[in-house]
């Protein structure tokens, strides 16, 4: 039987996963989450897993198991302990990128949704224990199919404030950027939709799953075209799917998958497709676009940068267009700095999240 660690199971990637778990007969050794601690008590009671780790100690007592770990360090050590071949990491942000390196320095294979990984880190990950848990990359991974491609092209849904009047967008908050108009995902993927920096990691992970820096990203706005490949021989293919994360989690769980995991895509009820450009005016972040991809080890800048700007735009500190700007200027002053190894990758976050805090 198989077995995985599950990291995040309480968020939208994991709770995704226990489905596809569930339906494969895949077995949960570990569960780990942060504070939600009534989702985790059910799905305890439902999957039985051996161990289970949550953020803060101040949480354990409320938590129905007899092996309850806490804190970051004790996901590195429950990796180390377990037997599973698999560790699923869908943890959200910087948090998650110790547990991918500690799971592939152990050559176990990592399930990996947490981005913030390789565009943190890219450069020091062995992307052969790397199954991506990523719509638009399950994309490319299902059309490439062995052939000479020239280029690649993600989609992106333009996020929360794609139709907004870019004056109106001034004054946006953090709870009107969370709604997103075509997928269902945690907080902070959600806005960094809507600033459109998902995209730009997506492009940095692309980058290191596909050594390839030819690629580029358009907004195709019903998100159900989720990538596209163009051939040397002149041909383009496109990869449909539903808007459901379970199709990539199966292949990532599973290798391959044969049975139906979504309806197929009903062709004639889509209607009209159209491809826009990202324009840097409504996403002030693509302004870099071409200068991150051709120096991939940045993405640690702005990774930092966009995690400071975040919190601060989530507590009011700064205006939904502030996020960039603080992104933006801490990658002018960080441009310069290529890390040589991991140690060097947590210096420069660090170096990196002081500076953006106190722009
Ligand atoms: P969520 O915010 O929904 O979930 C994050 C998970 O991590 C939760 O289980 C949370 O626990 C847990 N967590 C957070 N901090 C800690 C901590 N310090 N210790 C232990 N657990 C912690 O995020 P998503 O599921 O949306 O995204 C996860 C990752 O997958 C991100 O990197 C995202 O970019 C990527 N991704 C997501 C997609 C999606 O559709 N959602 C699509 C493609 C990629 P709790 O909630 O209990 O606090």
């Amino acid at each position: 039987m198989k077995s995985i660690v599950l990291l995040g199971s309480t968020g939208s990637i994991g709770v995704n996963t226990l489905i596809i778990a569930k339906r494969y007969n895949i077995h949960i050794e570990a569960l780990v989450a942060g504070s939600n601690i009534e989702l985790l008590n059910k799905q305890i009671q439902e999957h039985q897993p051996k161990t289970v780790v949550i953020a803060h100690e101040a949480d354990r007592h409320k938590v129905n198991h007899p092996d309850v770990r806490c804190g970051n360090d004790a996901i590195l050590t429950l990796i180390e302990e377990s037997q599973s071949p698999m560790i699923v990491n869908a943890l959200v942000g910087y948090t998650g990128l110790a547990p991918t390196l500690k799971a592939t320095s152990l050559g176990k294979r990592v399930a990996l949704a947490n981005k913030e990984s390789l565009v943190v880190a890219g450069a020091f990950i062995d992307m052969s224990l790397i199954n991506v848990i990523d719509s638009e990359h399950f994309g490319l991974w299902y059309l490439i199919n062995e052939r000479p491609v020239s280029k690649l092209y993600i989609t992106a849904s333009g996020g929360a404030f794609r139709d907004w009047e870019l004056d109106k967008m001034k004054d946006a908050t953090f709870s009107d950027a969370l709604k997103h108009p075509n997928w269902s995902m945690g907080n902070k993927i959600t806005i960094d939709s809507a600033t459109m920096t998902n995209k730009l990691f997506e492009l940095l992970e692309a980058k290191w799953l596909f050594g390839t820096s030819n690629i580029d990203a358009v907004i195709e706005k019903k998100s159900i075209i989720h990538a596209l490949a163009e051939f040397k021989d002149g041909s383009t293919t496109a990869h449909f799917a539903g808007v459901d994360m379970k199709l990539p989690i199966a292949f990532a769980l599973s290798g391959e998958v044969t049975d139906e995991v979504l309806p197929p895509t009903d062709l004639l009820s889509i209607g009209n497709l159209e491809f826009l450009p990202i324009e840097a005016e409504r996403y002030p972040i693509w302004q870099i676009k071409e200068h991150v991809l051709q120096n991939p080890h940045l993405g640690v800048v702005v990774n930092a940068a966009n995690e400071i700007a975040i919190e601060k735009f989530q507590h009011e500190q700064c205006s939904f267009f502030g996020m960039s700007d603080i992104i933006l200027e801490t990658y002018e002053k960080f441009n310069h700095v290529k890390a040589k190894n991991i140690d060097e990758i947590v210096q420069i976050d660090s170096e990196a999240r002081a500076y953006a805090e106190q722009l």
